[in-house]
């Protein structure tokens, strides 16, 4: 065969390119064997649009329609790694479902997810396709996520899918003693991946991580 630079890598199927993406967040600082395992399960083409699925195990976000993204993997390996470090989270809440790839993600390794989006087609998209999928220990409202979902809470982790400025005050306060939120934190299109834990007495400690790019959390339903 010719090589050539327009020569064209034939398409992998869906398995072997989910290994390969599985190999790629390895050498990029997804360590977690527990968060390797669920993206190597969690079928990442089911959640994209016909026209998008030759692009699903790139490592990149991916437009979802609505003007929003299905998160990067990497990002999603990073941010569920760093939830369940240090202590067994049974309950965790995720605003900004999307596509709902996030969710299954969490629900591998999880036994309770509760996922908030405020945009309806988004919503009963993510219902139908985590039900197709078969997962049936997450949870779904229609609603603005910055109130947290208080019916629910204490979570034992708290993942924010989408940037803001602050940090909401009603999502830390639906944080149980020792839990987790994990959010990006600053304006729109670059933020600063940060971690609070909630200590035993209530006080919360704040560290920062990566820089990272995503939506902007939104108030309101749509
Ligand atoms: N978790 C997704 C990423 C979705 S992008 C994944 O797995 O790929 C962020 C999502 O947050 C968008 O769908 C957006 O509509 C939603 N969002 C923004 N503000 C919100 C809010 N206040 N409450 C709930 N969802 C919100």
């Amino acid at each position: 065969m010719i090589a050539s630079k327009h020569a064209t890598r034939a398409p992998l199927l869906p398995d072997s390119a989910r290994r390969r993406l599985v190999d790629d967040l390895r050498g990029q600082g997804v360590t977690d064997e527990r968060v390797l395992a669920a993206i190597g399960r969690v079928p990442r083409h089911e959640f994209v649009s016909e026209g998008m699925r030759w692009r699903a195990y790139e490592n990149t976000a991916l437009p979802i329609g609505q003007a929003q993204t299905i998160s990067q993997p990497l990002v999603v390996g990073l941010m569920t790694q760093t939830l369940i470090a240090d202590a067994p989270r049974k309950r965790v809440l995720e605003v900004g479902t999307g596509c709902g790839y996030q969710a299954a993600v969490l629900a591998e390794i999880i036994n309770s997810v509760f996922t908030i989006e405020r945009i309806k087609v988004l919503s009963m998209q993510a219902r139908e396709t985590l039900r197709r999928l078969g997962y049936q220990n997450i949870i779904f409202q229609y609603g603005d996520g910055m109130s947290g979902w208080p019916g629910h809470s204490p979570y034992d982790g708290i993942l924010v899918t989408a940037g803001a400025p602050e940090i909401p005050q009603a999502l830390t306060a639906q944080l149980a003693a020792g839990g987790r939120l994990v959010m990006p934190l600053g304006g729109s299109g670059a933020q600063r991946l940060v971690v609070i834990d909630k200590q035993a007495d209530g006080r919360l400690q704040r560290r920062d991580l990566s820089g990272v790019s995503f939506v902007p959390l939104v108030a309101g339903k749509a």
